[in-house]
């Protein structure tokens, strides 16, 4: 698809060089598939100056939807925005299925189409779950000289057609038109329950508090408040261990969902009605927010039990109204903590929206 509002016919028709190797590159190598590239152009953006890929993304995921394609690949001439290095060539996004790349840096005329057709498997390889490899299209890209089309070794071949064959297979939403919601994401869940709980494992959930800088720093801050509040301490020591734990649970669900739903992250296609695949992002995104709660959570009582350590226990007695125990800190270690990640739920949508957007959704930046 093509995102920019690009006039150059010798661009265009690079493009669409591009993608017929492609798509006789695909054929060739996975002839058990029927292989169709539909192409379309949604002019959102002026073919100058640097464009944010999640905005790519976003308008690749609408289309996709609308469209009832498998994958997308958006492509643009303009450089994309890197978050991590100095440039980036393209994005892949395996949990929405898209892909963005950039050809501002493949040069021009047939090298342009040979170049964009392995940057476009290349991309195609993240979103069919393949890791790098030493040779084949899942060579590092260091430069765009290193970009030429080249067969699969056999190993991540056979992985890439399980892939398909998977993506192949009649979609839910072709089955039953009506589904209940909990009854649908409980299928979708249900169908591949180790790919999605892979998926979220690969986001790395626990790495959430560092790259959330501010969502973290909200949450530290009303933790040192409540060490240093004497009322606090006297109603955390009291709670019960259930009341505690219990309110620390619900905190942990709480934050990821203000969070999801704050951040708009559920909006992808929302107009349209139940799509597995959409369904399956949603699952991935919402245990990936409630896994990266859960260890700011952890992150927190660490803290608060090192600050609770650090307190002089004659202050605390004076406070809490009674000699405090190991048990009493911890404790209130727990409590503290949980109201810090409800703290952290609020800061969160001071968070930068397109920043989480792009820690969720990039696989990286090739
Ligand atoms: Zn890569």
């Amino acid at each position: 698809m093509l995102g920019a509002d690009l006039r150059d016919p010798e661009v265009l028709a690079a493009y669409d060089a591009a993608r017929k190797r492609l798509h006789d590159h695909l054929s060739a190598a996975f002839p058990e598939f029927a292989w169709r590239i539909e192409t379309s152009e949604r002019r959102a953006f002026m073919p100058r100056g640097a464009l944010d890929p999640v905005d790519l993304l976003e308008v690749g995921v609408a289309e996709k939807l609308h469209r009832h394609w498998d994958y997308v690949l958006v492509v643009v001439p303009n450089e994309l925005i890197s978050r991590h290095g100095p440039s980036t060539l393209g994005v892949p996004s395996s949990a929405l299925e898209a892909a963005v790349a950039s050809s501002s840096r493949l040069g021009s005329g047939t090298r342009l189409a040979g170049r964009l057709a392995a940057l476009a498997l290349h991309l195609l390889g993240h979103l069919w779950g393949l890791d790098h490899a030493g040779s084949g299209p899942m060579r590092p890209v260091e430069s765009p000289e290193d970009l030429a089309l080249a067969p699969f070794p056999e190993a991540q071949r056979e992985q890439a057609r399980r892939q398909l064959e998977e993506v192949a297979r009649t979609r839910l939403e072709d089955v039953r038109v009506r589904w209940g919601a909990l009854s649908f994401y409980g299928r979708t869940f249900a169908k591949d329950p180790r790919e999605i709980l892979s998926a979220i494992w690969g986001y790395r959930p626990w790495r959430m508090p560092i790259y959330l800088g501010r969502l973290s720093a909200a949450a530290a801050v009303s933790v040192v408040y409540f060490l240093l509040t004497s009322d606090a301490w006297a109603l955390g020591a009291h709670l019960s261990w259930r009341a505690v734990l219990g309110l620390a649970a619900l905190s942990i669900v709480a934050a990821a969902v203000f969070i999801f739903s704050g951040q708009d992250l559920g909006r992808l296609g929302r107009e349209h009605a139940w799509r597995e695949q959409l369904a399956r992002t949603r699952l991935v995104l919402l245990g990936t927010l409630g896994l990266g709660m859960l260890s700011l959570w952890l992150g927190l009582l660490l803290l608060s039990l090192a600050g609770a350590w650090v307190l002089p226990r004659a202050l605390l007695e004076a406070w809490m109204g009674l000699a405090p125990t190991a048990e009493h800190l911890l404790r209130y270690a727990v409590f503290t903590a949980t109201i810090g990640v409800l703290g952290a739920a609020l800061g969160g949508n001071l968070e930068e929206e397109r920043e989480i957007k792009a820690e969720l959704f990039f696989d990286e930046e090739t």
